[in-house]
């Protein structure tokens, strides 16, 4: 048994962050008794094309945790050049802190994907999975999966959260289309896009 702290890991594109990211991620922390959470932006995905750039995406996920004592911001995806692995990312961060227990946090549409990425046993031996499970969502699909991830070295937990039905995919179209993002990110984000008009020519 490590002895050592509790660290969750919120990653994502981040495009923008917003209120689902950032509850998702307290969710984590009260279920799961972490001591904090780095929020992590993806650098260049090569999942994702058409990405806002990475320092665009840094800066409203500063924002968005700046009140947030637990909350704390990791450029070690952001700041490296070509693709990132997660399994990279655990790599480095349990070189440097072996005491430390790392969740690695995620909605329930990563949990139906991790198995594609790199080394995802690897991933699992380096780190427990907090899968958020969504009120209406189907449970028994998400068990499933995880079970069989299980198989395969996964420790996983589920997070009991409510629904919040949001996506930055939505919010990029609402500002596209000139509709209201307040309630969908903090305010300071949504000053932020304002600021620098960001998603209002997306294609
Ligand atoms: P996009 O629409 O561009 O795919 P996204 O809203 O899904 O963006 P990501 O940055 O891709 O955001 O997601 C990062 C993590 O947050 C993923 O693990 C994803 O499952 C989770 N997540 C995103 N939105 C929500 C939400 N509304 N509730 C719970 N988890 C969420
Ligand atoms: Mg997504």
């Amino acid at each position: 048994m490590k002895s050592g702290k509790r660290i969750g890991i919120m990653g994502g594109t981040f495009n923008p962050i917003h209120n689902g990211h950032l509850l998702l991620a307290q969710t984590a922390k009260e279920q799961l008794t972490l001591d904090k959470i780095l929020f992590m932006p993806s650098g260049n995905s090569y999942m994702k094309k058409n990405v806002l750039e990475t320092e665009k995406r840094v800066a409203m996920a500063a924002l968005a945790i700046a009140g947030h004592p637990d909350f704390e911001l990791s450029l070690i995806e952001a700041q490296k050049s070509g693709n990132t692995y997660t399994c990279e990312t655990l790599n480095l961060l349990s070189a440097s802190n072996p005491d430390t227990r790392y969740f690695f946090i995620i909605g329930a549409d990563i949990l139906f994907q991790i198995e594609q990425w790199r080394n995802p046993e690897q991933i699992f031996r380096m780190a427990a999975l907090a899968c958020a499970v969504r009120d209406d969502y189907d449970f028994q699909a998400v068990q499933k999966k995880g079970d069989a991830l299980a198989e395969l070295g996964a420790e996983i937990y589920y997070l009991n959260m409510p629904k919040l039905d949001i996506s930055s995919t939505d919010i990029r179209a609402n500002v596209k289309n000139s509709l209201s993002i307040s309630g969908l990110v903090p305010p300071e984000v949504a000053h932020y896009i304002e600021q620098e008009r960001l998603y209002y020519e997306e294609d």
